[in-house]
This record gives structure tokens, sequence and C-alpha cells, in this order.
């Protein structure tokens, strides 16, 4: 193996904050590293040893870019998966494998895998157009409310609505989606597994998500989550079904419904590393980004325990503020034990961008949970003086 201080190079399709929390594992290591995004400014940029422009939607510049390396891996689910099945028939190894990707790109077909491998989810029917959803709302086959969830580019909850009346559902956009039954949550927990070529397979201990209520976006990341050891024992088997019929290497991030009635459904996934495992970086043994490292590279993976109780809060772009960026009282926070701010280098901030996170660490999960939202509402994220728009 000659990636350490060696000649092989990893490339990674994306150039965003995952990215470049993955080059600090790389770079901790020396393994020479190739990164491919369309944004000549992308956060990843500075941390990498050779960086590439491209659009990773695009066939010819994808093969290009795995042709140039030893092993490929995403940050970002967006990538030309055509490209990436070429690739993997030229021999380059490329992880999460490419019909692992193309499945969950899609939320339809990732529905229809864990239907396929009976895998626990809300109940759900697929439409091909918005207009064959209404007709069937028309005809009382599919009642109110209930969530609606477009086929493809979802993100951030972008792609996802709570449809309650037609007025509703007049507002979604067209296209292919599914109708899921709208499921009664007492907590959104979240549990990352790893497994390498060889088969070695380690998960990380639930955690709890909150979301934001207004954006629908992810806010705090409790670890561990706070949840009796049976229902942990349930998540973690279910987490661990999903990975063996993925049969993926590297991450996989598992999201998962917690119901009223104390079941747990697989929402989705996501086959690498994730907003839900920011918090390892200093709370568990071995960061996510770090074990995602090991299992493409098919080392042992590491200890994925708590080294101490965990809350991460996302640094999202005040409502009000888009222009260049300043992170305000970060000074402030920067007193307060056991806070590690995180700064993705992204020069423009808009409403709900994410533009950082704050890892909070403590021997008490309740006490790093108070501080977490004291953080939150001391740094704030606005622009310049000079840019406010
Ligand atoms: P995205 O891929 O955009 O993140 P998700 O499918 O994860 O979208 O949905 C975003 C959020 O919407 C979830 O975290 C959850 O809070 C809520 N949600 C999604 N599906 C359901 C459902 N069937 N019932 C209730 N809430 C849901």
């Amino acid at each position: 193996m000659s990636f350490f201080s060696g000649k092989q190079k990893i490339g990674i399709l994306g150039g965003g904050q995952l990215g470049k929390m993955l080059l600090n594992a790389t770079t901790k290591w020396d393994i020479y590293t190739k990164v491919m995004d369309p944004n000549m400014e992308a956060p990843s940029k500075t941390s990498c040893n050779e960086f590439v422009k491209g659009d990773l939607m695009d066939y010819e510049d994808v093969f290009r870019f795995g042709k140039s390396v030893d092993i490929v891996t995403i940050e970002i689910e967006n990538v030309n998966t055509h490209a990436l099945s070429d690739l993997e028939k030229e021999g380059i190894k490329v992880y999460p494998q490419p019909n692992i990707i193309k499945t969950i790109q899609n939320k339809c077909s990732q529905k229809k895998f864990y239907k396929k491998n009976k895998i626990p989810t809300a109940q759900f029917k697929l439409f091909d157009s918005k207009e064959k959803l209404k007709d069937e709302v028309a005809r009382g086959l599919v009642s109110f409310p209930f969530v609606w969830k477009s086929e493809s580019m979802g993100y951030d909850g972008f792609g996802v609505k709570i449809v309650r009346s037609n007025q509703d559902l007049e507002e979604v956009s067209p296209g292919a989606c599914l109708a899921e039954e709208l499921v009664n949550i007492d907590k959104e927990l979240g549990i990352i597994v790893c497994r390498s070529p060889k088969g070695e397979t380690k998960f990380y201990p639930s955690v709890e998500m909150e979301f934001h209520p207004q954006a629908n976006q992810l806010e705090y990341v409790l670890s561990p989550a706070r949840i009796p050891k049976s229902i942990s024992k349930k998540a973690e088997k279910i987490a661990l079904a999903v990975s063996k019929s993925f049969n993926h290497v590297g991450i996989l991030a598992v999201e998962l419904f917690l119901t009223s009635d104390g079941d747990i459904l697989v929402n989705e996934v996501a086959p690498r590393p994730h907003n839900s495992g920011h918090y390892t970086i200093e709370a568990a043994y071995t960061s996510q980004f770090e074990q995602h490292i090991r299992a493409i590279l098919d080392l042992p993976l590491g200890e994925t325990s708590n080294k101490v109780a965990g809350v991460m809060v996302n640094l999202v772009g005040k409502e009000g503020y888009s222009g260049l960026v300043k992170f305000k009282n970060i000074e402030h926070i920067l007193a307060i034990e056991g806070v590690n701010p995180h700064i993705y280098g992204k020069k423009k901030t808009r409403p709900y961008r994410k533009m950082g996170h704050i890892t909070v660490i403590n021997k008490d999960l309740n006490t790093a949970r108070k501080i977490a939202e004291e953080v939150k509402q001391t740094i704030e994220v606005i622009t310049k003086r000079y840019d406010r728009s």
C-alpha cells in the first residue's frame, strides 16, 4: 500500500465542507488527494494536493477525473454515476459503489429498495407525475395529510412538504414524486455505519437530531441519544440490516424515525460522511472522516465509542443577510469551555446557508446541550458592514 507518503491518489468528487473535513484526515496521514468541484472557491480547495474545476454531473469530467486517481470517493451524491460505473469496469476503485449512489439519488428508487429488502420505512405510493398524484387524491385513494417528496434533487428538506389540503398540493413542484404516510415522530435518530471491502463493520452510537422548525434543517445533533437501551438496540439492528443490504464500502449515515408507538422506521441514507457525524471529530475516538478513509483503503476500522458527550450545532446564515460573511461574537463563544467552532470557508452567506458548525463537548450531555443553545444565541452569521444587501 503506497497511499501513506506514497504515490497513490485518492480522488474526491465534490469540494464542500464534507470534503474539507475528509482532507483533515488525509493530511494527517500524508495521503495525496485530488478534488473536483465546479466552484474554484470551494471550501476544499486550500487543503487538497490538486484541485480541478469540473461538472460533477458531466460524464466526461467525472470519467477523466477518475482515470487520474487510484480510488474515487464522493462527498456529495449528485454525481454522474454512469461515468463511475465505467471507471469501475476499468479497474478504478469507486467507493461508495456507483449502484448505491444511483439508488439513493432518487427518493423513489430508495424507497423501493427498502421495501424489497424488508427494511421498515413509512408507507408510501409512487407517482410518475404530480397530475397522477392529484388524480388519486381527487378519487380518494390518497388522503390528507401526507408527506410529498420529490423524486430527485431533494436536499435539506427542499424537496419535501407536508400536504394537508388541495392548496398545499398546488404548491408542490411538478414531476415524479412519492406520497408518504405522515409519521408521528417522537425523535429523529441517526446511526453511522462503516464497512470496509473485506466486510469489517462498525457503527457509532445513536444520535438525536433536532430540526429547525421553519427551515426544516438539521440544527442540533446530540450524542449519545437520550433513549432507552431497548430502543437503541432496535435502531442499531435496523441500521445494520440497511448496511448489509446495500453492501456499501465507507460511511453509511442512516436517518431514522422513532415513532410515538416506539417503532423505528428508516427515512433515508447517505453513503458518505454526514452532518449527523460531525460531533465525532471531537467527541469520538475516531472521526467519521478518518473512518471513511480507513474503510475505502481497506484498513482496520477505528473505535467508534464516545470519549465524551457531544452536541453539534449548525451555523447557518442569519435571515436578512446575504453577502460577504462575518462571524459576529466568535471570540465570546471561544471563551466557553468545550466549544469547538468549524468554519467552512464559504465567502458568502445567505439565509440558512450552512457556513460552519460548532461541537460542544462536556462530561454531561445536558450541560453540553445548554451550552450549545447559548452558543447558538451568541454567534451570528451575518455580512460585513460594507456588504449589506
Ligand atoms: P431531505 O432529503 O430533503 O433532507 P427528508 O426525507 O430527510 O428530506 O425529510 C426532511 C424532514 O422532513 C425529516 O427530517 C422529517 O423531519 C420530515 N419528514 C420526512 N418524512 C416524513 C414523514 N413521512 N412523516 C413525518 N415527517 C417527515
